[in-house]
């Protein structure tokens, strides 16, 4: 599918970026980076031999994988941080499961309309017929894992529209995990600590913004508290995009940006110097039938001079339509990072823009086959984007949905598909740093902790055989 990939003006643009960048990743690197490297290969090739089906056929909950040496390096590879990653689908599906069977108070539907819609309701006697108590229904008796995991998975990137299906998914999800501010703290702090086993040092996490602005401060408070809850154990950091959608009016998406703003104001945190816990703003949604960045380009300039600190990281490109120019007006517009950008490769002359703009590409490699935007893992676009030296982190998007363990399964699967060398996967991870939208203290902080566990890693790799 990716026609214009090869073309020889394509290739010529990628030289001349690596040649006007000097990317020499090699030029830096160790001995013991340079062995540790050759290791990385032995690994990938290692799996290679034992799965020999097509990557999107593995299941990567199947705990022999787990047990693959490679799946091991992702797993205590320092990632770095989560710069993709929806509030509505940041555990992993098994981990979602035990979450709401752990909460007396969320309900699941079992019969009606809304098989496996999930409801928070104090008052047992005020529960709607045909629902059960969430631990219940996954004992196993009313709700299998295989039909949960259709309930709240999607793998369905072959149908012509897979929006249509994915879409109800998060409906399903939603109400139960944060239907009472204890709920959301108790769901996010089991995330977080999720993050901190799997060696990531922070998550920005886009959260839908509501139209009252006291419930998207509440849910950021909460946020905040479990990220102080986690800090008693780890050294963790957190920020929050806030969400509209592109199928908004310009009045809404201009109410969503003074909400998100006003919250921005009014939560700090404090560990950090009191900086910004909300750092920025976004529109999201199929891009392949709503409102492109054009229609909203007015709002959204005017969002960057009456709100400075709220800075645009924009979902752009998110689709095949080769006519979709959405990568181009969120350059215009001044994002600082896009998510996704999947769609690039149909306009090179934007790689330059995207270089020089110092813009990153929020990479999402299991969505995007989920989705359905390219066929297999080799065949995503930002294999090239990586190749020919465009800023770019590896990112989860929505790990719930799409059965995975945020990040790790992410590296797993550009490690295992994309031939990266280990300065690569190093300029991956170091970049999620650079580009986040993190205070420069946290960004000085972080990153000095990440070279000393990169260097440790690095050690352990380069002694094994
Ligand atoms: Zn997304």
């Amino acid at each position: 599918m990716l026609k214009f990939h090869n073309t020889t003006k394509n290739i010529i643009l990628i030289l001349l970026f690596a040649i006007s960048q000097n990317l020499t990743a090699s030029d830096k690197v160790s001995t013991l980076e340079r062995r540790a490297d050759s290791i990385m290969r032995i690994m990938v090739s290692e799996y290679h031999k034992q799965y020999k089906k097509p990557f999107e056929t593995i299941n990567l909950t199947d705990s022999t994988i787990w047990n693959t040496r490679l799946y091991k390096f992702c797993k205590q590879l320092p990632k770095g941080g989560e710069l993709h990653v929806h509030s509505t689908a940041l555990l992993a599906f098994d981990d979602y499961c035990s979450f709401l069977a752990s909460q007396p108070n969320i309900y699941i539907q079992i019969e009606g309309d809304n098989i496996g819609h999930t409801l928070y309701q104090t008052d047992p006697y005020d529960v709607p017929a045909g629902y059960l108590p969430a631990r219940t229904c996954l004992s196993g008796n009313y709700l299998t894992r295989d039909r949960c995991l259709k309930l709240y998975t999607f793998n369905g990137g072959s149908q012509p529209n897979p929006w249509k299906d994915f879409q109800p998914i998060f409906r399903r999800i939603f109400n139960g995990a944060f239907g009472s501010p204890e709920n959301f703290e108790k769901y996010m702090e089991n995330a977080f600590n999720i993050y901190v086993e799997n060696n990531i040092q922070f998550a920005e996490i886009r959260i839908g913004s509501t139209m009252d602005r006291d419930i998207f401060l509440s849910m950021a408070e909460m946020i905040m508290k479990a990220c102080n809850n986690v800090r008693k154990k780890a050294d963790f950091h957190v920020s929050i995009i806030g969400t509209g959608n592109k199928g908004y009016s310009l009045e809404e998406v201009q109410k969503r940006i003074d909400n998100v703003a006003y919250v921005q104001q009014h939560i700090k945190d404090t560990l950090m110097g009191k900086c910004n816990v909300v750092t920025g703003f976004d529109l999201v949604s199929n891009e392949d039938c709503n409102n492109g960045f054009e229609y909203y380009y007015d709002v959204l300039k005017k969002c960057e001079h009456e709100h400075p600190d709220l800075k645009l990281y924009l979902h752009a490109g998110e689709t095949k339509n080769t006519k979709n120019d959405n990568i181009m007006w969120a350059i215009k517009l001044g994002a600082k990072r896009i998510g996704h950008a999947f769609n690039m490769y149909f306009f090179p002359d934007l790689y330059n823009e995207i270089r020089q703009n110092d813009i990153c590409i929020e990479t999402c490699p299991l969505s995007s086959v989920k989705l359905g935007y390219c066929s297999d893992m080799k065949s995503h676009p930002s294999i090239e984007y990586i190749h020919s030296g465009l800023p770019a982190a590896i990112c989860s998007d929505d790990p719930t949905i799409f059965e995975h363990t945020a990040l790790t399964d992410d590296f797993f699967a550009v490690i295992a598909e994309w031939n990266l060398s280990l300065s690569e996967v190093k300029q991956l991870c170091m970049n999620s740093i650079t580009y986040s939208s993190l205070s420069k203290k946290a960004k000085k902080r972080i990153m000095k902790d990440w070279k000393k566990r990169w260097a440790e890693f690095v050690r352990g790799i380069a002694e094994q055989k």
